[in-house]
């Protein structure tokens, strides 16, 4: 393939990418769409739930032909101790609004949608640098190749090389990325569905919250495949490194509690895998584009994490529409300057998806809390231990033994403090 005359260059095939290299290409602008891996999807790790919604925007009707393995009707959180568990559950009327999927199906499913469209896509090159003329980017470096374009859009995830190439990002914090880690366990579709309490075909996302973090900021997740059950978790990077716990002991936390041991029992793990989260939010980057570039998706930190969804898929999507409609644009007037580009700023702050990211800014130091992880879990499991427990002895009222499960544990005002906190920011 020439690599010469393309308009736009699209780092990285994710999802972010391929939405963009998408949308411009169904607008006959010549888009060439990098990946390092030998194909779309090859290199990505995530939980396994998208929101639709992202989809229906991108692709209309033709959504439905994305690799769904389950549409999401239950979901569920356990909050956990050691030996018990408290769980509460939620039946969606309407399970299409959410999807389990692979990555390695998903990302190259979007890709081939984004040549049919008619970008050019090139797989297993790496983009090592910019090409940069008096600031302005003009083009990517792909190991032999300069491939000079018009308009560069980085896509290249949470450590995100060229935004920090291009000077707007500095290096990642450990307080800014979480870390993700995956089992992905092979269970037969009935014994799942048998065990998760799911009709055919239907799926199931479950957080956990508790024992299985060891006290760190963070937690569980659980969701199913067609036959197969992705089981993992995410935990805050400066208290894995502060507090020197292997990441693998939590996953053997999880794997080992009474609740979960019994929804995998006899199941393969097939694949382990472990990535970044971004969690610092779009104040990543000192802005989301420059004079001949723009960022989307985890690589501008466009991700919402709070606590009971977990979307990166769906916001790294509509931030590539964004940033193909700011390139659309700017296309008219020819003028592809910081100045021209600033209107992706605009765009970003105006749509409503990326807005949750905004209405919920305060979450992360919300979760920063460690009660929320050492203490709560343990509360509500002791709680519930009390209420339901009949042994004879005089029971008080339940007020009274929430009263008695917080003492020494929490002050009231602690309590207060963290409910209030909790309201205003959820
Ligand atoms: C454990 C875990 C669980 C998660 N669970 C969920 C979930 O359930 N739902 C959800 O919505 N999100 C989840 N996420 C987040 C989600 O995966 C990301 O937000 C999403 O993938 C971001 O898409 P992206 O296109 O911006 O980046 P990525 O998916 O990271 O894609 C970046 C692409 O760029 C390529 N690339 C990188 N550098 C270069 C380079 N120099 N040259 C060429 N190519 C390059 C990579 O190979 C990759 O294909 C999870 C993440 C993790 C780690």
């Amino acid at each position: 393939m020439s690599l010469e005359g393309f308009e736009v260059a699209v780092v990285g095939a994710g999802p972010a990418g391929s939405a963009a290299a998408l949308t411009l290409a169904r607008e006959g602008v010549q888009v060439l769409l990098v990946e390092r891996g030998t194909f779309p999807g090859s290199k990505n790790v995530f939980g396994g739930r998208i929101y639709s919604y992202a989809l229906k925007r991108l692709l209309g009707e033709r959504w439905k032909d994305a690799p769904v393995e389950r549409f999401v009707r239950k979901e569920g959180i356990t909050f956990m101790t050691a030996d018990s568990s408290f769980s509460v559950e939620y039946e969606s009327k309407d399970p299409t609004g959410s999807f389990t999927s692979i990555r390695s199906k998903f990302d190259k499913w979007l890709a081939e949608e984004a040549e049919k469209a008619g970008a050019s896509l090139i797989t297993d090159s790496r983009v090592d640098d910019l090409v940069l003329e008096r600031g302005i980017v003009k083009g990517i470096i792909a190991g032999p190749d300069k491939i000079p374009t018009d308009v560069v859009i980085a896509c290249d995830g949470t450590t995100t090389n060229l935004a920090r190439k291009a000077g707007l990002a500095s290096m990642l914090e450990p307080r800014e990325v979480s870390i993700g880690m995956k089992d992905v366990i092979e269970l037969p579709a009935d014994k799942m569905e048998e065990r998760l309490g799911l009709e055919p075909e239907e799926g199931a996302a479950h957080v956990f919250v508790g024992e299985c973090s060891g006290g760190l900021r963070g937690g569980g997740f659980l969701y199913t495949n067609k036959d197969s059950l992705a089981l993992g978790m995410v935990v805050g990077a400066d208290d894995i490194s502060t507090k020197k716990v292997p990441s693998h002991t939590l996953m053997d936390r999880l794997r080992n509690h009474r609740k979960v041991r019994r929804l995998i029992r006899g199941g393969k793990t097939i694949e382990y895998d472990a990535h970044m989260i971004p969690e610092a939010g779009p104040k990543m980057l000192t802005r989301p584009y420059t004079g001949g570039m723009l960022v989307a998706g985890d690589a501008a930190g466009h991700l919402l994490n709070n606590g009971y969804t977990f979307r990166g898929v769906d916001m790294a999507i509509v931030s590539g529409i964004a940033a193909a409609q700011t390139i659309l644009e700017a296309r008219k007037r020819k003028d592809y300057s910081a100045q021209s580009l600033q209107t992706y700023a605009r765009r970003l702050r105006e749509e409503p998806a990326l807005k949750d990211m905004y209405t919920f800014s305060k979450v992360p130091r919300y979760l920063r809390n460690n009660r929320l992880y050492n203490v709560y879990p343990e509360l509500v499991c002791n709680a519930a231990e009390a209420i339901y427990r009949v042994d004879g002895n005089r029971k008080r009222k339940i007020y009274k033994e929430l009263r008695t499960q917080t003492k020494g544990k929490v002050s009231t005002i602690s309590l207060i403090r963290d409910l209030l906190a909790g309201a205003r920011t959820f």
